[in-house]
Formats: C-alpha cells, structure tokens, sequence
C-alpha cells in the first residue's frame, strides 16, 4: 500500500473489494444467471402501490422508524404462518438489517471482534461470511465438505477443539447451501445441535422460500442459534436490501445495540412491508422457478461435459467431469458473458441462476455449444 494509506490498517492491504461482476460490465448482458436474483420485477401493481405509498406516508425529510415495528410485526407474522412454530413468533425475537449481509457483519462484531473469536466455513458456500470477517480483522478456519457436499464433520470436530488462537466462537452454514443448493442432512443438524452455549450457530436460510424447509421450529430449545433471512431473494427485494433475524431475545439484543441507529430506509421498510402483504402475488413465481430448476436439471445432467447436482434453492451447481477445473471454467464464464449470460464461477464450478424459461433455454443452448476438448 502506499505511504499517502499509511493510516489505513496492514491487513486491509491485501484484501480485494467484492466485485460481483468482475470484468465490468456488458451492455449486451441479457440472461443475469450469478446472484440468485428473482428473474421477474415486482408486479405493476405493486410497483403502483409503492410509489403511492411514497407520495402520500414517507416524509423524506424524517429520519426512518428506528424501532422498525410495523416491519417486524409483519415478519413474526410471515414467519409464524410459514414455520412449524407451536406459537406466533414474538418481534422481540426478530432484528431487521440492510441486508442479511449487516445482519452478518453485526454478529461478527458481536461475538469475535477484537482478538475475540474465529469463525467457521465450509467450503464452497456464501463468500460474505469470509469477506465480512477479514475486513474487522476476524479469523477465518474453512473445512472442507464431502463429496454429497455436507460437511467434514470429522474436519469441523478437529477445527473446533485445537483451533485457540483465538477460539471457534461462530460457525456459519446455508440451509441450503450456495453454491451447491444441499440442504442441512440430519447428521449436520445433530453435530449444530451438539454444539455448547459458547459456540454460536448461524443458519442462513436465505433460500427458504424455494426449500420449504427451515430450522426456525428448533429455536425455541436453541438459544444459541440464530437464523437469518433476506427479501433478496423469493421477495424480488434485492435493490431494497433487507434481511432480518431470528433468536433469543437476548442475542436480539445485542444485535440492536451493534447495527447503525437508522440502518433501514423508510422507503425499504415500506417495500418490505407491502411484499408481506403481498405475497399470495410475489411468492407463487417460487413454484414456477422450482418446475424451471427441475427442467434444467434434467437436461443438464444428459450433457456428459457436465456433473450437475440436485438443488434445493434457485441455483443449480456444475461442474466439468473430468477437466483441470479452474482455467477452464473461467474460460467457459467469459465465453458465456460475450454471448450475453452471466454465470458465478466458484469453488470450482459454475452456479447458474433458475431465470425464466427463455432466458434457462438460451443459457442451456450456450451450455450445449461449450467445447471442453477445444480448450
Ligand atoms: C443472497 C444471500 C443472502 C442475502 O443477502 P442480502 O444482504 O439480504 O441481500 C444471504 N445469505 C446467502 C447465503 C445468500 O445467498
């Protein structure tokens, strides 16, 4: 770094900013496969109903609702019908974000800050969690996962008791897992649950709404988890940035203390709001991108360049079959971005986006044309 930085932290020296398109970008992009976007805008009608909204309640000189009641009532509600929970859901229990990704970098400020605590990964998944942690100085121990993708249980056992330098205070899973779209198996849910009180356990259940399946109902007897949502996803919400929350009121708490005073606009929490109320028009796009997944799935798994897994979310996962990964795959991305898609290259494969049906079939075509021998 240079001496006109020297005030800026070593460390920060060697990290690259998060670029999700790297390359920059192509006008001619048209099919955006790589962030797990829905493919479809919010309805008109809602887009109406917003920018009513907007005019007529939003004073835009106030600062927005702190407290972020109505949202949060809106959500125990959301959570409470859609979880196997004997009773509604308290807000007491829910803190809201801009973005899961504050919610994260609030509990890493929370828990390891300061020389305090590692976290730890299982790789490939969310890069966030990473990313986050080595900007505020965290250490990160990532253990690999077995062949079905679950994790190294035996490698998570080892990290946890030898690793004190400092100690495992975090551990970070996705339920189901990006970019390999598993959901938690019940040897992965026994070891989180054998866990003691000093470990905190994150579930990131960002793809709920496409899995269907959710850890929520074990919070009551889990005061050590959290589980964290986004409307990023099935909610069609990503340019709003909100994610909320859900644990023991006094992990609740302490998120509250840690998160910016104002952390989510009036105009996000108002979106947010009206998506709720909303849903039986935003959610039923989630059954069709799931028959889409099935669809290109299939087809995927007859192309014998590829090895592609089932998915439980709104992504699938690939990889070549017998090809010196990386070089390769990097090649087949760029190739794909001239003709106009974009795709994620991670972990050593490709995730690839469930769009619409035009844009799967474009993308599938270009699949098809990819030569590996050529490369
Ligand atoms: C997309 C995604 C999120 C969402 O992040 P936001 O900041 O809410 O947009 C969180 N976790 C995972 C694993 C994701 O894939």
């Amino acid at each position: 770094m240079s001496d006109r930085l020297c005030y800026i932290r070593s460390d920060l020296s060697q990290l690259a900013a998060y670029t999700p398109h790297p390359g920059g970008e192509s006008t001619a992009i048209v099919d955006r496969l790589d962030t797990n976007e829905s493919p479809l805008d919010l309805p008109e009608e809602i887009k109406s109903k917003l920018a009513w909204a907007y005019q007529q309640e939003i004073e835009a000189n106030r600062y927005p609702d702190g407290s972020h009641d109505e949202l949060k009532r809106a959500i125990a509600e959301y959570v409470t019908e859609s979880a196997n929970v004997t009773e509604p859901l308290s807000t007491a229990k829910i803190s809201v974000g801009n973005g899961s990704d504050e919610l994260i970098r609030s509990l890493l400020i929370a828990t390891c800050l300061g020389g305090e605590g590692s976290i730890l990964v299982a790789t490939p998944t969310f890069s966030m969690y990473g990313i986050l942690a080595q900007t505020l100085g965290i250490p990160v121990v990532t253990i690999p996962r077995q062949e079905d993708f679950s994790l190294d249980l035996d490698a998570a056992r080892l990290a946890l008791e030898q690793i004190d330098n400092p100690p495992v205070r975090v551990v970070f899973v996705v339920h189901p897992n990006s970019p390999t779209g598993n959901a938690l198996r019940e040897r992965e849910l026994d070891w989180l649950t054998s866990q003691p009180e000093n470990i905190l356990v994150v579930v990131d259940e960002a793809y709920y709404e496409f899995s269907q399946t959710s850890v929520v109902g074990e919070l009551a007897q889990r005061s050590n988890w959290i589980v964290l949502r986004t409307f990023s996803k099935a909610f069609r919400l990503a340019a709003h940035r909100v994610g909320y929350a859900i644990a023991n009121p006094d992990l609740i708490q302490v998120l509250e203390k840690v998160r910016l005073p104002y952390n989510l606009p009036s105009f996000s929490q108002l979106a947010a709001k009206v998506a709720l109320q909303q849903r039986q028009l935003l959610l039923p796009l989630v059954r069709q991108t799931i028959q889409e997944r099935e669809r290109v799935y299939l087809i995927l798994k007859e192309d014998s360049k590829f090895k592609v897994w089932q998915s439980q979310a709104n992504f699938l996962y690939l990889r070549l079959q017998n090809t010196a990964r990386d070089r390769v795959l990097a090649g087949i991305t760029q190739n794909l971005k001239a003709q106009g898609t974009l795709v994620r290259h991670t972990g050593g494969g490709l995730r690839l986006t469930i769009g619409t049906p035009e844009e799967n079939n474009r993308t599938l075509e270009r699949l098809a044309a990819v030569d590996v021998a050529a490369r």
